[in-house]
């Protein structure tokens, strides 16, 4: 039987290292078990994009959703979050070039957002971006948080204490779980409910490609594209096919796209490797975050396009759940427990 931590995180991507992180700062023993390898963390452009993700979503909804509060409290955790880690936050801006500008500026300012008229487009200096390989690595090493290689297979508990198993026979028990397993299937193990709950997850398969061009001074985005900075030059992005959970890159859309995104940036580039993610999402498009209702069993999952945006605001809610605190404000937009 390996130890016996104070917290064990299933799943190392933003949504569980942000959530270790945190338990680790406010005192907790926490181990993640993941099998290593790729996620659609890693694999993300990094955008922390309250502004333009704001209007993208009003505009989805017909009008009837306004994020910005929600997503502005998310970004506002990042300074300090990044800081203590060791993570480069590039307040750059971004770049509207997409349809209606217009209705950008306006959308942008009537959610109280920084927005100017910049030639064909509209600037805004709140959305901002991080690394996610950097990041990913400062999360994973922070003090108190230790990463395990594994894919957990079963999780079972009683009222006292959850057992932990991984494929390869090890067990693990701990009074405190926290299930950030992305878009993939429910644990075997799971009381009903709650598989029922992660099974209804929609994964939304995304890829983006990098390309070794000049670095732009901040992301462009369009309706149908983004552009983002990189190291030697930039990703582009992004596809959401919802439905689907292959992994299987589609060249010829990657092609469109790069072409796309070279187009936006004046520029030529060469076509480097094209990655493929998997977003989880809920019907309403936001995380599940807090505690399941099942006790010491705790949910950071799906958040759809905007894991790194709301990290550090999912572990902010979930730690505050683990611990008993009364839940901040915004805890009740990500209640696990509203699509029961
Ligand atoms: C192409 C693309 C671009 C994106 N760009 C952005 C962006 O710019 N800004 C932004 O905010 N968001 C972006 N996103 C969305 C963001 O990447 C996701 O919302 C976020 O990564 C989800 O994080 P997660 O921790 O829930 O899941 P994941 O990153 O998928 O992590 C889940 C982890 O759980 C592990 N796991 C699963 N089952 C088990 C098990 N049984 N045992 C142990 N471990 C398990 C997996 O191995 C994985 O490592 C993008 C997504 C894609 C696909």
């Amino acid at each position: 039987m390996a130890s016996s931590p104070d917290v064990i995180v299933i799943g190392a991507g933003v949504l569980g290292l942000c959530t270790a992180a945190e338990l680790a700062a406010r005192g907790h023993a926490v181990t993640v078990i993941d099998p290593g390898g790729p996620n659609a963390s890693s694999i993300a452009a990094g955008m922390i994009a309250p502004a333009l993700e704001s209007v993208l979503d009003y505009w989805a909804s017909g009008g009837n959703t306004d994020r910005s509060s929600l997503f502005r409290t998310a970004r506002d955790l990042w300074p300090e979050f990044a800081e203590w880690l060791g993570i480069s936050l590039h307040r750059e801006g971004a770049e509207w070039r997409g349809q209606n500008p217009h209705n950008v500026h306006g959308c942008l300012r009537g959610f109280g957002f920084d927005a100017q008229p910049a030639g064909p487009g509209v600037v805004t200096a709140d959305d901002w971006r991080i690394e996610p390989g950097p990041a990913l690595t400062a999360m994973a090493r922070a003090p108190g948080v230790a990463v395990i290689k594994g894919k957990v297979t079963r999780l079972t508990g009683d009222a006292r204490r959850w057992r932990v198993e991984a494929g390869d026979g090890r067990v693990w028990f701990t009074p405190t779980v926290v299930l950030a397993t992305g878009a993939a299937a429910a644990v075997a193990g799971l009381p009903a409910p709650l598989a029922e709950l992660v099974d209804r997850i929609i994964p939304i398969k995304g890829q983006l490609t990098s390309v070794a061009t000049a670095t732009p001074p901040r992301t462009i985005r369009t309706d149908a594209v983004y552009v983002a900075p990189a190291e030697g030059g930039v990703v582009i992005g992004a596809t959401m096919e919802p439905g689907r959970r292959d992994l299987e890159p589609d060249p010829i859309e990657a092609e469109r796209q790069v072409a796309a995104g070279l187009a936006l940036l004046d520029l030529t580039g060469e076509a480097g490797q094209t990655r493929v993610g998997i977003r989880g999402a809920t019907a309403d498009g936001l995380a599940l975050a807090g505690p399941s209702g099942e006790p010491g069993l705790h949910l950071a999952l799906a958040p759809r396009r905007n894991g790194w945006l709301m990290g550090p605001l999912v572990a902010r809610v979930v730690a505050d759940g683990i611990e008993g605190r009364p839940p901040m404000a915004d805890a009740a937009a990500l209640d696990p427990l509203r699509f029961a």
